[in-house]
C-alpha cells in the first residue's frame, strides 16, 4: 500500500443482514471516511450515500459483478483497503465472486477486514500511514 500523505481508495461491500451494520459503522466513521475515496457494491454503497451522506462510487450490485469490479481494481492497485462484511449465516447465490473478492484481497496484500472490530482497525492503520 502506498497511501503517504493522500487519501485512501477504501472498497466496501455488506451482505444484505449485515447491510444496517455496515451504514452504522460508516455513519460512526464518517468524519474519517469522508477524507478518503470510497468505492462500493451497488447496494452497500447506495445506502452508505443516502444514511451516512458520503460520497461513494457505485460498482454494479454485488450479485450482477459488483464484487468481480472491486476484485478488477484490487488487481489493477486501485484499492488500499476492503471492509467486508460478510455473511457467514446465509448461502449466497454469488458465492463464487465473494470468494474471488477475498482470494485477491489477500493475494494483493490489501488491507481488508471483515467485521467491525477490524475495519477500526483498518482505519486506524490508515490514519497512522498517512502521518
Ligand atoms: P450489494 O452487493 O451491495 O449490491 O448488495 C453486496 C454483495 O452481496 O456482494
Amino acid at each position: 500500500m502506498a497511501v503517504g500523505a493522500m487519501m485512501a481508495r477504501i472498497g466496501l461491500v455488506a451482505h444484505d443482514d449485515k447491510k444496517a451494520e455496515m451504514v452504522e459503522w460508516a455513519k460512526r466513521h464518517s468524519d474519517r471516511l469522508c477524507r478518503h475515496e470510497l468505492f462500493a457494491t451497488g447496494t452497500t454503497g447506495g445506502r452508505i450515500r443516502d444514511e451516512a451522506k458520503l460520497e461513494v462510487y457505485l460498482f454494479k450490485s454485488g450479485p450482477l459483478g459488483g464484487d468481480q469490479q472491486l476484485g478488477a481494481r484490487i488487481a489493477d492497485g486501485g484499492l488500499d483497503a476492503l471492509v467486508f462484511f460478510i455473511d457467514p449465516l446465509t448461502a449466497l447465490p454469488h458465492d463464487v465472486d465473494v470468494k474471488a473478492l477475498t482470494r485477491l484481497a489477500t493475494l494483493y496484500g490489501t488491507l481488508f477486514a471483515c467485521n467491525r472490530a477490524t475495519a477500526d482497525a483498518v482505519l486506524m492503520a490508515l490514519e497512522a500511514e498517512k502521518r
